[in-house]
This record gives structure tokens, C-alpha cells and sequence, in this order.
């Protein structure tokens, strides 16, 4: 059962976790409204992964119920591979506005960028899901542009960990074979986003240059590594764009001439 971790003496609201660990006047995320519950009858809801460079590049799998998403934090992404299970920690549940963000955050809590990796529609495959995960076993049908067929998540005994903190009941992420299932890794051979279809650089590029060259996440290691990369392709892709807007006339006389 979970605990009301805000501290107050109120009920505990969905969005309660997910708030007390951000400052929206810092980051670019969506604060959320506690939303209405949709009517548990509408049989397809929505889910996306996102992925996330923060401390650690993951993937996390969001799924619409009772008007939040549900999350898990994959940290190798999805396998299409039925014999691969993967980790997945269950992290707090997000605003249903969450699912089509895309972006830098610049500091905080989950510093770092978020690409929309994959949305669609999700289906239970049991018609009580509240019940499915209490018992630690949520078999689902995905339609997203990526991931497609039947999966199932099964609750381990561990908890997922952030350093000492425990970050939330532990789970594993596994494809059932069907026809959507084979060894093609999804991860490596759909890299982009379905929302704007770039990379990271990219993503970073689109924002105001000020945010993440001061705000950059301080990161050592693999992933800082990749972050400094990123910055570089993205202040590159900046520069492009500023040549390419100031010698337009050039170009236009350029081919005049050769016609
Ligand atoms: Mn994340």
C-alpha cells in the first residue's frame, strides 16, 4: 500500500510525489491537474515511452489509468525478445499532459533531456487492472508506433534504487511471442522521437541555447560523456542554423547565376 510520502495529514492524491520533487517555476514539465478518473469501461487508454538522459540514460513506460499515467523506469528500453526480461522500477505516477512532452530539463529533479520515444494506445488484457497490479502481474496489449502485441510486467520482491534511496517496487518488463515479437533491437533501430522525429542533439538544439549551457546536468562518468557530446552536436546545429539564416542572398544569387 502506498504511503502518503507529501506529508501531509490529507488524502493522498496521485500527483502528490510527482509535485513534491519538482519546482515548475524551474523546469519546463507539466505541474498536471488531478484529473477526473476516465471511465474504467473505455477499453484503449493511452501510453508513451520516453527517454531519458538524466543521471542515466532509460526509458520510461507510461500507462494511462485513473487519470495519471503509470511509470516505470527501464534502463535498457524494451526488448522485443520474449526470452529478455528487463528491469523496470516503478517511479512515481505522472500528469496525463506528461505523455506528449518533449524537452531539456534544465535542473532538479530528472535533469537532463526527454525525447517522446514511442506513444499509442494501451489495452488490458484483464479487465480489472487496479486488481493485476496488486497481485504484480499486468499483461497488456501495446499500439504504439514501436512497440506493438502483447507484454506483461510482473512485480519482483526487490525495489529498484537510486544509490541508497529505494525508488519503488521493482518489475520486470518481458514481450509475449506473438507476431510483433522477434530479436530486432527496437531500442538501436528506431533511435528518434515520434513527436519531432530527431535525436537528442536536436531536441537540445530546439531550446533556448541560455537554459543548458548555464543549467547543463552535472554528469561524470558514461553519461556525462554522452551529455558533453550532445551539447557539442546541438551548439553545431545552432551554428548551422545562424549561418544558414544570415546568407540567404548569397544562395539565391549563387544559383541565379548559373540558370
Ligand atoms: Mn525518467
Amino acid at each position: 500500500m502506498a504511503s502518503n510520502r507529501s506529508g501531509g495529514t490529507g488524502p493522498r492524491r496521485p500527483l502528490d510525489e510527482y509535485r513534491r520533487k519538482r519546482d515548475f517555476t524551474k523546469s519546463p514539465e507539466p505541474a498536471g491537474r488531478n484529473t477526473k478518473a476516465r471511465r474504467p469501461t473505455r477499453p484503449a487508454r493511452f501510453f508513451c515511452v520516453q527517454k531519458h538522459l538524466a543521471s542515466h540514460l532509460h526509458y520510461d513506460l507510461r500507462l494511462e489509468h485513473n487519470g495519471v499515467l503509470l511509470s516505470w523506469a527501464v534502463p535498457k528500453g524494451p526488448s522485443l525478445d520474449p526470452s529478455i526480461k528487463r528491469f523496470a522500477a516503478q517511479v512515481e505516477d505522472h500528469p496525463v499532459e506528461y505523455g506528449s512532452f518533449e524537452g531539456v530539463i534544465p535542473e532538479g529533479y530528472g535533469a537532463g533531456i526527454v525525447m517522446l520515444w514511442d506513444s499509442g494506445t494501451w489495452t488490458p488484457e484483464s479487465p480489472d487492472v487496479d486488481a493485476a497490479l496488486a497481485k504484480g502481474d499486468l499483461k497488456f496489449t501495446l499500439d504504439g508506433y514501436k512497440l506493438k502485441g502483447s507484454w506483461v510486467l510482473v512485480r519482483t520482491r526487490g525495489y529498484g534504487r537510486r544509490g541508497e534511496k529505494p525508488t519503488g517496487p521493482s518489475w520486470l518488463l518481458i514481450k509475449h511471442r506473438d507476431e510483433w515479437s522477434g530479436d530486432l533491437d527496437i531500442t538501436e533501430f528506431a533511435p528518434l522521437s515520434v513527436k519531432s522525429g530527431e535525436d537528442f542533439p536536436a531536441i537540445m538544439a530546439a531550446q533556448d541555447p541560455a537554459l543548458w549551457l548555464t543549467n547543463r546536468p552535472a554528469a561524470g562518468g558514461a553519461t556525462g560523456a554522452m551529455l558533453r557530446k550532445i551539447i557539442e552536436e546541438a551548439a553545431e546545429l545552432k551554428l548551422a542554423e545562424l549561418e544558414k539564416s544570415q546568407t540567404p542572398a548569397r544562395g539565391r544569387r549563387a544559383r541565379k547565376s548559373t540558370s
